[in-house]
Order: C-alpha cells, then sequence, then structure tokens
C-alpha cells in the first residue's frame, strides 16, 4: 500500500483564502480588522521564527498582527501587567503568548491572565475544562488539535467507533486532541512515556497520532495496515547533505509507515500549516464574538 499523502500546506492555503475572503467582506461592511497580540519572551531563534510565520500569515488574510517582543529576564509581574493591558484592548481580538516561556515565568499563571473571549490558543483551563465536558464547547479550540481534526477529515476516516491512538498528553497537543476525538466518539488512547508495549498499542490505531517530540520512534511495523498516520512531531535532526547540516523530521519514520498505512501526513507541510491556519480562523472567530 502506498499512502494518499495528507497535505497540510494546500489545505492550509485554502483555508487562508476563505479566511481573506471572510476577512474581506467585514471590512467592506465597515467592521475592523481583527487583531491578533503575539507576545515573545526572550530570544529564542525557533520562536522568532515561528512568530514572524504567524505573523506574514496574518497580513495575507488582512489580520493586524501586534507583535511585543520582551526581554529573557521579564519579570512575571510586568508580563501579567501586558496581558491585562492586552485584554482590555478593543483593537485586540486575540492573544497569544508564544511557547516556551523562560524558565522563571509561571506559563500555568500567564495562560490563566489571558480574558477568555481572547485566547485563540485554548490554553486557558477555563476553555479546556469546556473542551472536557459533555455537551458543552469552549469558545475556542486549540489550534494544533484542531488542525489534526481537519486533516483526519481529508483522510475521509469516520471516527465513531474507530480506535485512536494518540502518542503524548500535552497541555497543547495531546490531551486537548484526545478530548476532541472523544467528542467526535472515537475510543481514544493517550499514550506517554510510562505506557507499556507502545508498538503493540499503536498496532490496533485506525488513526494513529504521534505527538511526543521523538524523531521517527514510530517505524512502520507499528502502523496497521490501511490506517490513517498524522505526525504532529517537528524535529531537527543532523544529515550533512542537507542545507545548514540538519533537517526536519517528526515523530514517525514517513517512508516505512506511508507504506503500510492508508493515509499519512508529512513533515514539514503536514500538521504545522494547519495549525496557523486555525489561528487564524480563532482570531476571525473572536473578533466575531466581540461584536455578537
Ligand atoms: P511535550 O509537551 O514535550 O509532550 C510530549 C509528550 O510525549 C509527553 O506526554 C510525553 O510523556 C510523551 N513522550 C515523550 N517520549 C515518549 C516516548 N518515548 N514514548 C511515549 N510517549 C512519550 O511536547 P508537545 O508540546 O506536545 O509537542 C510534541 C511534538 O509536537 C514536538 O515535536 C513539537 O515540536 C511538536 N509540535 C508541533 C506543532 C505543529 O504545529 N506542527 C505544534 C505543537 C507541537 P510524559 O507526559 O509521560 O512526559
Amino acid at each position: 500500500m502506498t499512502a494518499k499523502i495528507l497535505d497540510g500546506k494546500a489545505q492550509a492555503a485554502e483555508l487562508r483564502g476563505v479566511l481573506a475572503q471572510r476577512v474581506a467582506a467585514r471590512a467592506a461592511a465597515g467592521k475592523p480588522a481583527p487583531g491578533l497580540a503575539t507576545v515573545l519572551v526572550g530570544d529564542d531563534p525557533a520562536s522568532q521564527v515561528y512568530v514572524r510565520g504567524k505573523h506574514k500569515a496574518c497580513r495575507e488574510v488582512g489580520i493586524t498582527p501586534i507583535g511585543y517582543e520582551l526581554p529573557a529576564g521579564t519579570p512575571q509581574a510586568e508580563l501579567l501587567a501586558l496581558i491585562t493591558e492586552l485584554n482590555g484592548r478593543a483593537d485586540v481580538h486575540g492573544i497569544l503568548v508564544q511557547l516556551p516561556l523562560p524558565a522563571h515565568l509561571d506559563a500555568a499563571a500567564v495562560q490563566s491572565a489571558v480574558a477568555l473571549e481572547k485566547d485563540v490558543d485554548c490554553l486557558h483551563p477555563a476553555n479546556l475544562g469546556l473542551l472536557a465536558q459533555r455537551d458543552r464547547q469552549p469558545r475556542f479550540t486549540p489550534c494544533t488539535p484542531t488542525g489534526v481534526m481537519r486533516l483526519v477529515k481529508l483522510a475521509g476516516l469516520a471516527l465513531p467507533g474507530a480506535n485512536a491512538v494518540v502518542l503524548g498528553r500535552s497541555n497543547i497537543v495531546g490531551m486537548p486532541l484526545a478530548l476532541l476525538l472523544t467528542k467526535a466518539d472515537a475510543t481514544v488512547t493517550i499514550a506517554h512515556s510510562h505506557t507499556r508495549d507502545l508498538p503493540e498499542l499503536c498496532r490496533r490505531a485506525d488513526l494513529l497520532v504521534a505527538a511526543v517530540g521523538r524523531p521517527e520512534l514510530v517505524r512502520g511495523d507499528w502502523v496497521k495496515p490501511g490506517a490513517v498516520v498524522i505526525d504532529v512531531g517537528v524535529n531537527e535532526v543532523p544529515d550533512k547533505a542537507a542545507h545548514r547540516g540538519r533537517r526536519l523530521v517528526g515523530d514517525v519514520a514517513f517512508d516505512e509507515a506511508a507504506a503500510v498505512a492508508a493515509a499519512i501526513t508529512p513533515v514539514p507541510g503536514g500538521v504545522g500549516p494547519m495549525t496557523i491556519a486555525m489561528l487564524l480562523e480563532n482570531t476571525l472567530h473572536a473578533a466575531e464574538l466581540a461584536e455578537a
């Protein structure tokens, strides 16, 4: 079997086109451009690249990016004061605090300080809690997990009753994704670093999602023939032949898994672009909620 490649880049571009039309329609109706405030603390090069990418994507669809760059040593009180200021600004509809934060800062406290109606990353415990409750919905669904759900839909997998295995239980990917899949009536198993016999567990998955941050952990013989495989992992590995001596790989050994799976996401070009598209969608939704 040769898997269908789930092209997140193309899917995200299509979505951005739709979002740009919706933003343009708002402008034509005299409504303000949605605004996304990004807060970057410190000078981590990867985080700088991610934030730049988010700003570019915002501009492409007509969302105004409002960037804050704070020094690595910024005290907690100063960061919280900025969040409070952004919570009160009418031109800011979404607030994104780029993670990871420097170790001296309390990320949980910062996430809890973001106003619920501007929590476009869905990291506030109240929004995450709503995701966990039956018959209730948060204002926003988290960006990476929602992007994964769209790619599963693209794969054509019927989720009710399907066995879904999610590798990873982080607040930002694994846990909220498991909740979304449960809401979609899949039977979900969450695996983590204490899970016994991971290969055997994975072989039972109709949907296998890897979000662990371990390069090519998932091998081809862990994949059930015909399964859908979504690779969230982004890992840099040395490669002398590659430009800059490094290349990106996912958490799945792509060639091996693609020979067995029905559908699979590439890295890069799979989940990553979808995450950004979902952030844009949530920001537009926040602007709409602010006017409702
Ligand atoms: P994280 O917070 O480090 O969580 C990793 C999870 O994987 C933890 O639950 C950990 O278990 C589990 N784990 C680690 N090693 C394992 C192993 N050998 N076997 C089974 N489980 C293992 O990471 P994250 O923030 O969720 O990110 C995961 C990956 O996704 C990273 O590569 C990250 O760069 C990538 N990512 C991509 C996007 C995107 O848009 N493409 C967005 C976010 C993250 P414990 O809980 O027991 O420690």
